[in-house]
């Protein structure tokens, strides 16, 4: 047919039935996406071929996936957000307040989507005094227990910044946390010139600027001496932005709060559900301490959540 050569792509943002491929060498091509291919989103790896008309194409084929995210959508059906990603960013400004329940739901999410997780502590700039820093260290601590990254930066000074874009060399990385957290505000501190990307994209879909609020993939700008060749990438959406874990089984829950792990086999009943079980290990494990309160106080939260919802 007319179709050029066979090309390798990534897929930068989908919108409509159509995805805007990245070819190797830089360049943006609006492309038709063969029937039987499914839902393809930002992160994705395709072959692509050229059509006529220039800076358009076909999508023949699409490579596996080693991650999918995905979120509750209509009815509990799960609704395709992104591909590949590598880690997940967890944004938690020390103001208005860092919340280890909300953190907790991302820890819930992160190991249903099978991602490492970064915890972001924003806003450092506010530090007030030494005691507001060990207070958030306190609520920091079954994270730090959990041997998780946690890294303290700062959108408004910079703080952390430089630190921050090597953890996410050569990764997809996706930011979440709450509205006003500071998201938008560290990928403008990582991707400055962002806004002149997000223009470049709108033209090449043909869409407005605001109009897609499907994930889009944005480059992280190279620097010689921290990344070269593989700076790594941020994709962001709405959607991704806030994302609340799948409801799931009571096992499943369990299994993405690794400091129950030691004490859960312990419990009289395998299916105890730590509340107001005779011989429950779990909340002999919180009345010993070996057990951090809010950990327990974020499960039972989230168990009740899910019993009340489909899955
Ligand atoms: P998002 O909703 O998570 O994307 O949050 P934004 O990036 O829009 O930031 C919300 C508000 O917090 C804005 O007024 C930002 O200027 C402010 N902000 C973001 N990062 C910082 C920071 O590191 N320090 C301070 N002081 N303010 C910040
Ligand atoms: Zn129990």
């Amino acid at each position: 047919s007319q179709l050029g050569e066979k090309r390798p792509g990534l897929v930068i943002t989908n919108f409509g039935k159509r995805l805007l491929v990245e070819s190797e060498d830089g360049q943006l091509h609006n492309c038709a996406v063969r029937q039987h291919l499914g839902k393809l989103v930002a992160g994705d790896t395709v072959t692509w071929q050229a059509d006529i008309e220039p800076n358009t194409g076909v999508v023949v084929a699409a490579d596996p996936r080693h991650q999918e995210l995905s979120r509750p959508g209509f009815r509990g059906q799960k609704r395709m957000v992104a591909a590949n990603i590598d880690l997940l960013g967890i944004v938690a400004p020390i103001e208005p307040g860092v919340h280890p329940d909300m953190i907790d739901r991302y820890l819930v999410t992160a190991h249903q989507m099978h991602l490492p997780v970064l915890i972001l502590i924003n806003k450092i700039d506010l530090m007030a005094s030494d005691e507001h820093w060990e207070a958030i260290a306190e609520l920091l601590l079954p994270y730090d227990e959990l041997g998780l990254d946690i890294l303290p930066v700062s959108a408004e000074s910079g703080d952390g910044i430089e630190a921050l874009r090597t953890l996410l060399t050569g990764k997809n990385s996706v930011f979440v946390g709450p509205s006003g957290a500071g998201k938008s505000s560290l990928i403008k501190a990582l991707i400055p010139d962002i806004d002149i990307k997000t223009s470049a994209l709108s033209e090449s879909t043909g869409l407005g600027k605001h109009t897609t609020t499907n994930s889009i993939l944005y480059h992280l700008p190279e620097e010689a001496d921290v990344n070269p060749g593989h700076a790594g990438n941020i994709i962001d959406s709405p959607g991704v932005r806030q994302f609340s874990p799948m409801p799931c089984e009571l096992h499943e829950l369990e299994a993405a709060y690794p400091d129950f792990a030691p004490f859960l086999g312990q419990c009289k009943f395998n299916n105890c559900t730590h509340t107001t079980e005779p011989n429950c290990a779990i909340r002999q494990a919180v009345e010993d301490g070996e057990l951090h309160y809010s950990r327990y106080q974020s499960f039972q939260r989230l168990r009740e959540e899910f019993a009340n919802e489909p899955h």
